[in-house]
């Protein structure tokens, strides 16, 4: 795929952006008084979902297509630009003959070519700016695919929302955030607006504000939040959404750091720190090598006497030692869990290399 260049779906230099909206739009009054509510507290971009993709049925499937007016009057009434989840050709159809201003494809569509294609086929020829947010399951590939298909069709105007991930048995977070993935979907996608789900990765509300500040410190664009004027009532997901006051509330609290550093006397010190922090990677990076040069002795007597060159109660007892040193040094089991997993592993390689090597015989070359 030759190299993606993007447009902003949102132009404000304001941050965050903010999206938000009731999970479903339930009526025509509940829309509305969502979307006042919300219009007065300057958002940009008003959600709702019409057609909903629920993992079980019987559960709330949306209103259908007359949720469309709804959104077209709120267009009409506040003047907000409105979005809305399309999961098949004839969503595209039906939304883009309402005005709807932005299409979102949701977690469950992403996970899914056929159905990402059949969305790309309907946008074809049409400026319709896209939301794509990531697939259920922790796979890049999914993702990148979707925006791919969807770049294909000529939208140029596409950002992604980040709704976390679905992990079996996760107790704290209904989607867990994972926070690498979309990280590294932003290393890869430079110029590709980022908004945070939080209320999709929460799945409640008194975590809200922290995942949200989170994702500002990671220099996230925006927020997509769910509002609805009696969220314990709501039609689907009630446990996660928060009324319009609820919501200001939370906004009010958010700090907003500054994309990159600007202060004279701040650069100078980060400057210092980040000096300090070169010459420690260097450092570990000269001890991983020494490490790697004593691996590759022991794989010579490995060689030489036959002996595998894994051996299980050794790397238990690495990553144990890993572990509790590591821990009381106050780094997290997760960071030292992959570091030593790395480290081992690569010491495996050098030691594979040299086992391979042919043996030396006395007095040959
Ligand atoms: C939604 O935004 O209402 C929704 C269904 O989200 P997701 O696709 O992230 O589950
Ligand atoms: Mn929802």
């Amino acid at each position: 795929m030759p190299h993606m260049q993007f447009q902003p779906v949102f132009e404000t230099k304001k941050r965050p952006i903010l999206i938000a909206g009731p999970c479903s739009a339930e009526t025509e009054e509940q829309v509305l008084e969502t979307a006042r509510a919300l219009a007065s507290q300057g958002i940009d971009l008003f959600r709702s979902g019409i057609w909903k993709p629920r993992t079980r049925p019987g559960a709330f499937e949306g209103v259908g297509k007359v949720g469309l007016d709804w959104l077209k009057m709120v267009k009409e009434e506040t003047g907000l630009r409105v979005t809305t989840e399309v999961a098949n050709g004839q969503h595209v159809e039906l939304a883009l003959g309402c005005g709807i201003d932005v299409l979102w494809i949701g977690a469950r569509t992403t996970v899914n070519p056929f159905s990402v294609q059949e969305l790309a086929d309907a946008l074809r020829g049409v400026d319709v700016p896209i939301l794509i947010k990531n697939p259920v399951n922790a796979d890049l590939k999914l993702w990148i695919g979707a925006i791919e298909r969807i770049y294909q069709a000529g939208i140029r105007r596409i950002a992604l929302v980040h709704r976390g991930f679905s992990k079996y048995g996760e107790v704290k977070y209904r989607n867990v955030p994972q926070w690498e993935l979309p990280i590294e979907m932003k290393i890869q996608f430079p110029d590709v607006q980022m908004i945070c789900d939080h209320s999709h990765i929460c799945g409640n509300r008194h975590m809200l504000l922290e995942v949200a500040q989170r994702a500002l410190d990671l220099n996230y664009d925006g927020l997509m939040t769910e509002v609805h004027p009696d969220p314990d009532s709501a039609w689907s997901d009630p446990e996660q959404q928060v009324t319009p006051l609820h919501y200001g509330e939370m906004v009010e609290e958010l700090i907003v750091r500054k994309p990159i550093a600007t202060d004279k006397d701040l650069l100078y010190k980060l400057r210092l720190l980040r000096s300090d922090i070169d010459d420690i990677d260097e450092k570990i990076l000269e001890l991983l090598a020494k490490r790697m040069i004593i691996a590759e002795q022991i794989g010579e007597y490995k060689r030489e006497n036959n002996i595998a060159i894994y051996q299980p109660q050794r790397w238990r007892d690495i990553l144990e030692n890993g572990l509790r040193k590591g821990v009381a040094l106050g780094l997290s089991n997760e960071c030292i869990g992959h570091l030593m997993k790395t480290i081992h592993q690569e010491s495996i390689n050098h030691q594979s290399k040299v086992m391979n090597e042919p043996l030396e015989v006395d007095g040959k070359g």
